[in-house]
């Protein structure tokens, strides 16, 4: 059986290229994984996520416990059989979700009571019950249950909210059963404090965990005080274990987080504008609902090799999202998740080769430039289809 571990396999600067090695497989890192909430990446199959090159996926504690149930999941074998995902699966621990509740939830010293949004049913979540949880879900990567504030706070909020997270970190590793190739991460918190992030490295580094996740960012600092948090963070961090910080981000923020140290993401944006006819590529973002799509024979990108841009032209998806197409939903989404590990492997060769800050000046010209022109634009192939 696999023990899990971070292989480093080169660096450039703080950026680091590496293997991850789990009881479900290995994830080249730095690696972006797919959000699969309820599981499921929406509008995805499960192919489709595979066919995309994505080695991890991500799972939400707080929506599985409310439906259909941790038990009742790990009664037909656990979240990798029900989905149909072979690979390695992260959960995150319910914390995030159930804090954003607002009013339907209620904090104290041992959990987080709160209303169900489906039905109003009532729950209850703690470092303990969370473990339990996501063992039942059979997590490749358990998340410590932890409280994240809203940023802008008060220093003492933030203090004492990172305290608290640290004395559950503690319960969430009693709780947690070892099993060979899996693992739990612990989460730092602090919000854009360097000491209170210091501090809270500590404590974690005390309990000890197989890998370690940046919290509490991009929770509306903006992205300059999420890179300033950081470089003041990762540098703190164990150098033989795998960094991942949660919920992040923009194509620019995956990369000037690589730079700061980081190894691991995770976000709805890709899925969620794939839903809302938003493109990403290599020069920025389109909206296909822009009428300036309707005549547009071309493909999305024409440096990518999803099912979108290899059969279909932009008029085709624009017309989808104004009919509101179940498809349309479905190839967009294809189409970032494949350009965000398009990105992501692109960066992690770039490491390999010593040629990071090289790219990083290519990608940042690329992202401000203009559409693609009629000339550099290829003809599409799907035109010379029968
Ligand atoms: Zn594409």
């Amino acid at each position: 059986m696999t023990h899990f571990h971070w292989f480093c396999e080169q660096t450039e600067g703080s950026a680091r290229a590496g293997t991850l090695f789990t009881a479900h497989g290995t994830v080249q890192t730095p690696c972006f994984m797919p959000v699969g909430t309820v599981g499921t990446v929406k509008a995805m199959t499960m192919d489709s996520v595979r066919a995309t090159g994505a080695q991890i996926i991500l799972g939400n504690t707080y929506h599985l416990m409310l439906r259909p149930g941790a038990v009742h999941i790990r009664a037909l074998g656990g979240l990798h059989r029900f989905m149909d995902w072979t690979g390695p699966i992260l959960t995150d621990s319910g914390g995030f979700q159930v804090m954003s509740l607002g009013a339907l939830r209620k904090i104290d010293q041992d959990g987080v009571t709160f209303r169900s949004h489906i039905d109003g049913s009532l729950h209850r979540l703690t470092p303990q019950s969370s473990t339990q949880i996501q063992h039942d879900l059979d997590a490749t990567i358990t998340m410590c249950f932890d409280e994240c504030p809203a940023l802008p706070a008060p220093i003492e909020t933030i203090a004492a909210s990172m305290r608290l997270s640290m004395r559950w970190a503690a319960r969430s590793r009693e709780a947690y059963i070892p099993r060979q190739g899996y693992a739990q991460f612990g989460i730092i918190q602090g919000g854009t404090e360097a000491s209170l992030r210091a501090e809270s490295i500590t404590a974690l580094t005390d309990i000890g965990f197989e890998g370690y996740a940046i919290g509490g960012l991009a929770v509306g600092e903006g992205q300059k005080l999420m890179f300033q948090t950081l470089e003041v963070t990762t540098p703190l961090m164990p150098i033989d274990k795998p960094r991942y910080l949660m919920g992040v981000g923009t194509p620019e923020d995956l990369l000037g987080s690589v730079l700061r140290g980081v190894d691991m993401f995770d976000c709805v944006m890709p899925t969620r504008a794939g839903r809302t006819a938003r493109a990403y590529t290599e020069r920025g973002t389109l909206n296909l609902r822009n009428a300036r799509h309707a005549t547009d024979a071309r493909p999305i990108s024409p440096e990518c090799d999803c099912l979108a841009c290899t059969r279909h032209s932009r008029a085709y998806l624009h017309h989808l999202f104004r009919a509101r197409e179940i498809l349309g939903a479905m190839l967009l989404t294809w189409h970032n998740l494949a350009y965000y590990q398009r990105l992501m492997r692109q960066i992690r060769n770039a490491i390999l080769t010593q040629e990071l800050s090289s790219l990083a000046q290519k990608l940042h010209t690329q992202w401000q430039s203009e559409d693609w022109t009629e000339d550099e634009m290829p003809q599409p192939i799907f035109s010379a289809l029968p």
